[in-house]
């Protein structure tokens, strides 16, 4: 009997996966419905992928808000060092940067790619390209016996039920690492999602991560570009507070994005799917208390006492923001600034220690980052990532329900899913010669 797995999708679990049940003795199809492999994994890091994190590997687990604890397993046979080394082995130097961010030292999403598929042809997988899979075969017990799949070209509603057009790739085990439902253009269109649920798994709905967020009012419009660091954002759903992150935020022509906005994105995600009320709220000054900061104006007020409230806030404030702030605060805009009295500072320390925005809808899918949400993780078992309803069924990467922060976590967790998976079939396959 044919020892061949079979791989849905070629991005970072699907190669990591397809490279080393090959590596493990098994004969690997890889098929991709895109006309090229790692088509995000290009995107990622802008370009430059950042590939995994230095961080102590026993802090992994809590930057994963999206069921860290099942990646334990995984995360422990292949780790963020043993990614690093993995890549180092195929020539991809990496560096580390700020935050302990891994990426090639080249600076090239694209070096990660090649190495990946120069690891392939080293063990001789066989990879199909521009071809989507339809359907999973299984026989009663249920067990895994391979794939339906068609060009990709030949994907109209009308060709895709034409028989013809249909090719069958029988296998004894299949890995399905065909991503999330987010940034859909790389490939990933929740394809997986829709064999869990036939197969009798359960899917958690998919929201877009690490998203940028529009908000209702104006003004963030009028600061398109702005960048703001240094600064404390709140996130509060239904009034109550549920995280804080302090860092960089953006302002955009929608609203806000940038790292802490990315962050704190996957709360206002899941509150919005539940049409719960989400605003974020931004300190400007979070080094100083409220005391400090009334004394802070009470100089700048006193230093240029003979300038209008709008000319008096240059030392404190972006320049940009500062027509923003005065309208806010609602104190005249022309008003002398020694004329403000005790009750408007006031009033003006509490607007730069706690803007308000409320959020109306994230950005989308089109431009997440990641999908929270996926492939129940308890009907997979994660020292294997094998289905526990399907025999010879594994899941892999993004299309499980696991998401993690920026930093390298996400494509570490697809390397380190792919790498058990694409192990443990190899050795599923074997084991029934
Ligand atoms: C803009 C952007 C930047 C990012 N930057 C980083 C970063 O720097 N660091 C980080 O850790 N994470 C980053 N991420 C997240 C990270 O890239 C993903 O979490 C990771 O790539 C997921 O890998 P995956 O293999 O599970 O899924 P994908 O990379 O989505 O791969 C799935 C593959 O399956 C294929 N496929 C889908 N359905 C079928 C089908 N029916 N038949 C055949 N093939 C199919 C798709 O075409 C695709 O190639 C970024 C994401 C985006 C969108």
């Amino acid at each position: 009997m044919s020892n061949r797995v079979i791989v849905i999708g070629g991005g970072a679990a699907g190669l990591m996966a397809a490279g080393q049940a090959a590596a493990a003795g098994a004969e690997v199809v890889l098929i991709e419905k895109m006309p090229r492999l790692g088509s995000k994994i290009a995107i990622s890091g802008k370009g430059r992928c950042n590939l995994t994190n230095a961080g102590d590997i026993s802090d992994f687990i809590k930057y994963y808000p999206g069921n860290g604890k099942f990646l334990y397993a995984s995360l422990k046979q292949f780790d963020n060092q043993a990614l690093i080394d993995f890549f180092e082995s195929l020539g991809v130097k990496t560096k580390i940067e700020r935050g302990s961010r891994v990426f090639p030292e080249s600076d090239e999403a694209e070096a990660v790619i090649n190495a990946l598929q120069r690891f392939l042809s080293r063990h001789k997988v066989k990879v199909i390209l521009g071809h989507t899979v339809k359907e999973l075969l299984l026989t009663d017990g249920p067990k895994v016996t391979g794939v339906k799949f068609i060009s990709t070209k030949n994907n109209s509603p009308e060709k895709q039920n034409d028989i013809s057009q249909q090719e069958i790739c029988s296998a004894r085990a299949v890995i399905v690492a065909t991503g999330g439902a987010s940034y859909p253009g790389t490939g990933s269109t929740g394809d997986g999602y829709v064999w869990a649920e036939k197969t009798g798994h359960k899917v958690v709905r998919p929201l877009p991560a690490l998203v940028p967020l529009r908000t209702s009012e104006q003004w963030p419009r009028e600061l398109q570009g702005l960048t703001l660091k240094n600064v404390e954002v709140s996130i509060w759903v239904d009034g109550v507070k549920k995280d804080k992150q302090f860092g960089e935020m953006l302002f955009t022509h929608f609203g806000i994005s940038g790292p802490v906005i990315l962050t704190l994105s996957r709360i206002a995600s899941h509150a919005l799917a539940e049409n719960k009320k989400v605003e974020v709220r931004i300190n400007l000054k979070p080094a100083l208390t409220p005391e400090q900061l009334d004394l802070r104006l009470l100089r700048d007020f006193s230093k240029f006492r003979n300038k209008q409230f709008k000319n008096s806030l240059d030392e404190l404030l972006p320049r940009k923001i500062i027509p923003v702030i005065v309208s806010l605060s609602e104190i005249q805009s022309d008003k002398m600034a020694n004329e403000i009295n005790k009750k408007e500072r006031k009033k003006l320390g509490a607007l730069l220690q706690d803007l308000k925005l409320n959020v109306t809808a994230t950005l989308g899918m089109a431009t997440a980052i990641v999908t929270s949400g996926g492939v129940d993780i308890k009907k997979i078992n994660p020292a294997t990532m094998e289905s526990r309803l399907v025999k010879g069924l594994f899941w892999a990467g993004e299309v499980i329900d696991i998401d993690g922060i920026t930093g390298g976590y996400n494509l570490q967790a697809a390397f380190s899913t792919g790498y058990k998976a694409g192990r443990a079939a190899a050795s599923a396959v074997a084991d029934n010669n």
